[in-house]
């Protein structure tokens, strides 16, 4: 599948943090059937390196923990260094958490915030040390940053602080050229949001309120990485772009 993808995106490097499941792992995908030369990295190495290895050369893997700044610094660097660009970076690195204020060990909490934004921090710090003019950032928000629930104090914060996060970052770093949007999407169908789905009424719930009825895949969100980093979003920075049915209207 991979660098035969042709066009303009042809010999470009990408980086997918969090590329080894769901949403990271469908747009190494996408990103690699369009001709970009993809490093999947991942805390779970062994099975960035599964994913890798299912793309076939001249893709590759790496070990990297976006709450680590030597880990993250080190990526990019060893990026940089052996392979002598870097065009496109996708953070979707996650996790989930669920639990009531009054009940959440300050440790879940700092968990949750350390990896969505803390990570998102280390990784336009470091990413921004090597990306060029025409660069581009893509970060994973979500559909919570604005729109609360119950039991998610520590994900909406977080995801609420990463939106605002790369609103500043595409301030900062527009006079090098480099632009930088997020996605926020609704329910997606991936092993993060397996456990939620899997308590009674909570994706009923959600759909009902969903126009269009249905949780998404991770190939929709891939399709939207793949447009922000593409030259046709060239004058797009600063964006969230809201995927998911048609709840935020909601
Ligand atoms: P997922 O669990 O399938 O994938 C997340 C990946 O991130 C995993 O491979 C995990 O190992 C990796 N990861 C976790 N902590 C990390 C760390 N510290 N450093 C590096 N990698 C780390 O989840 P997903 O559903 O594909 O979610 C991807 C992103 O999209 C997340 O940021 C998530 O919050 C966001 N998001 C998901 C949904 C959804 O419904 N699935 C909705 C809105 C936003």
């Amino acid at each position: 599948a991979g660098g035969d993808g042709g066009g303009r995106e042809a010999g470009r490097v990408a980086v997918v943090l969090g590329g080894a499941s769901g949403i990271g792992r469908a747009t190494a995908e996408v990103l690699a059937a369009h001709g970009y030369q993809v490093v999947v990295a991942d805390r779970d190495g062994t099975l960035a390196a599964e994913v890798a290895g299912g793309l076939g050369r001249p893709h590759e893997s790496a070990t990297a923990d976006v709450t680590d700044e030597a880990s993250v610094a080190g990526l990019f660097d060893g990026v940089h260094d052996r392979l002598g660009r870097l065009d496109a970076v996708v953070n979707s690195a996650g996790i989930g958490s669920l639990g009531l204020i009054a009940d959440q060990s300050l440790e879940e909490f700092r968990a949750v915030v350390d990896v969505s934004l803390t990570g998102g921090f280390l990784v336009a710090k470091h990413a921004g040390r090597h990306l060029g003019r025409g660069g581009v950032l893509v970060s994973l928000s979500s559909l919570n940053a604005r729109q609360p629930g119950v039991g998610l104090a520590a994900y909406c914060s977080a995801k609420a602080g990463l939106s605002m996060l790369t609103q500043v970052a595409a301030l900062e770093f527009a006079e090098r050229g480099i632009r930088v949007n997020a996605i926020a999407p609704g329910l997606v169908t991936t092993p993060l949001t397996a456990p939620a789905a899997a308590i009674p009424g909570i994706t009923e719930d959600y759909l009902a309120n969903t126009p269009l009825g249905r949780a998404g895949t991770p190939e929709e969100i891939a399709q939207a990485a793949l447009y922000l980093c593409s030259d046709a979003a060239a004058w797009i920075t600063g964006e969230i772009l809201d995927i998911n049915g048609g709840a935020h209207m909601l």
